[in-house]
């Protein structure tokens, strides 16, 4: 299966439910959570059925869903009474984190149950290997922690608030995504996870077993705890260096990419995308960006590849604090800072290929307005092709033109599960039998 550059709200997998489920739901859920765990309150409908898609223009004109409840476990063993429960009443699951997926992905398409991960935040143990935490912990908590022990994570996404569950189940890539890939290869070393089933426990995954549940936004089964992967702490430093165009740092970047220990994260934007990020010294306006975590022991080689590429080194700084700042100048958040700054006229494709670089301006003239925001990913070029939005149809059309350029892309304007497909939905029907988690996935 392969999803449409553009997905349209149909009832395609909606679940056989009514409001007398929804009613006899929200009574278990009372006897199991207590007054305070499950509501039905406007405000609290409205704010889960939020997300990071907002970004896409095409998502944001479609009506993508509203739950019917929001429930808040608080200890991880009642996440099983809660799937019991929903399952006896044939109630659709959405589980969500902090909701920051862009592709409307946490949005319950037919209504039904939320279940809201955010309580359950308890970090159990950092070992030399793996850290643990319940699925709500925040990402950032886990690197802090991991920092505490001499260790770093493998990944993380620039958005750093959001949740271990929610990345696992929504997210890719991020922060240390250079050496270690996307986070459905090898991040993950073990999982506590909830079927839909009517005899619904938490089950243990290990290793492999546990590999075919990330990235599946939660159709195949509920996260309740996680461990992945962290590694020896290196010394990092934070590099700005600004260029007088956007070919210049473009190349360097493409170049900076092949040093030794490899950076953790290179991301580079032209002079328009780097005056909408937020206000710093280090990001000159007027001028083109390229920033990276570097080694310690690469900064020599760094500082100099830079400057004799056309570079200006604007600041070499420090520390978790500032690791975790420029994390949050990478992957989406150029692109959502460009939306903020001019609301209304811009969409992305996710796009990917050394063509980003070789062959640039092509890229960048396939949309009006084009502009690119480059990411230096696991032995590939990857970005965010901004360009002014106009319709649906522009933005189909421009991917035959992109493909031919050689660029492989990933249109964040659909919701169906996208990686591996058939094989998701073959693991699906057996943790789900009843189509009841996430429902609406399948393109
Ligand atoms: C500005 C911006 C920047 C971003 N940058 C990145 C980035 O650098 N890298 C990246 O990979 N993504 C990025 N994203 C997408 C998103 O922020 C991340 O994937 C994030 O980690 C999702 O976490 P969350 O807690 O917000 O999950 P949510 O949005 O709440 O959920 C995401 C998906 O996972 C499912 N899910 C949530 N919790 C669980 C659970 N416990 N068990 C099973 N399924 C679950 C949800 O149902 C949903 O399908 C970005 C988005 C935005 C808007």
């Amino acid at each position: 299966m392969t999803a449409p550059v553009v997905a349209v709200a149909t009832d395609e997998g909606r679940p056989d439910f009514g409001p007398d489920d929804v009613d006899a739901l929200a009574d278990d859920l009372l006897a199991i959570l207590g007054p305070r765990g499950v509501t039905s309150l406007p405000r609290a409908l409205d704010r889960a059925a939020r997300d990071g898609s907002g970004m896409s223009p095409i998502l944001s004109a479609q009506d993508l869903g509203t739950p019917d409840l929001v429930c808040y476990p608080r200890t991880a063993d009642v996440v099983p009474d809660i799937v019991r429960a929903a399952v006896a009443r044939g109630v659709p699951i959405t589980t969500r984190g902090k909701g920051t997926g862009n592709y409307g992905q946490v949005i319950p398409r037919f209504g039904g149950l939320v279940l809201d991960m955010t309580s359950l935040t308890e970090i159990q143990s950092v070992t030399e290997r793996s850290v643990t935490a319940q699925a709500g912990a925040r990402m950032i908590n886990l690197e802090q922690a991991a920092w505490g022990r001499d260790s770093q994570l493998w990944m993380y996404p620039s958005t750093v608030q959001s949740t271990l569950g929610g990345f696992l189940g929504g997210g890719s890539a991020g922060t240390g995504t250079i050496v270690h890939g996307r986070n459905h290869q090898g991040f993950v070393d073990a999982l506590d996870v909830v079927y839909a089933t009517q005899d619904a426990e938490i089950v243990h995954l290990d290793g492999d077993d546990a590999q075919p549940f990330v990235h599946t936004y939660g159709v195949a089964g509920i996260i309740v705890s996680a461990s992945v992967r962290v590694e020896p702490l290196q010394q990092w430093r934070c590099v700005y260096a600004s260029f007088g165009s956007q070919r210049e740092a473009f190349d360097a970047a493409f170049d900076l990419a092949a040093i030794e220990p490899k950076p953790r994260l290179l991301s580079a934007d032209g002079a328009v995308v780097t005056a909408a990020l937020p206000d710093d010294p280090a990001l000159v306006r007027g001028r083109a960006s390229v920033r990276g975590i570097v080694d310690a022991r690469a900064l020599d080689e760094a500082t100099d590849l830079l400057v004799a590429s056309g570079g200006r080194i604007e600041a070499v700084r420090e520390g978790i604090a500032e690791t975790v700042k420029l994390s949050t100048l990478s992957y989406n958040h150029p692109t959502w800072w460009l939306q903020k700054a001019q609301p209304g006229r811009w969409f992305h494709m996710e796009v990917r290929g050394d063509a980003l670089v070789h062959r640039l301006e092509e890229v960048e003239q396939v949309y009006e307005g084009g502009m690119l925001h480059l990411e230096v990913g696991h032995q590939m070029m990857f970005g965010m092709l901004n360009g002014i939005y106009r319709n649906p149809a522009q933005v189909i059309d421009g991917v035959a033109a992109l493909e031919e350029l050689g660029v492989g892309v990933h249109s964040p304007h659909q919701w169906y599960v996208d990686l591996d497909a058939d094989r998701v939905h073959a693991l699906a029907q057996r943790t789900d039998p009843r189509g009841l988690l996430n429902p609406g996935r399948w393109m």
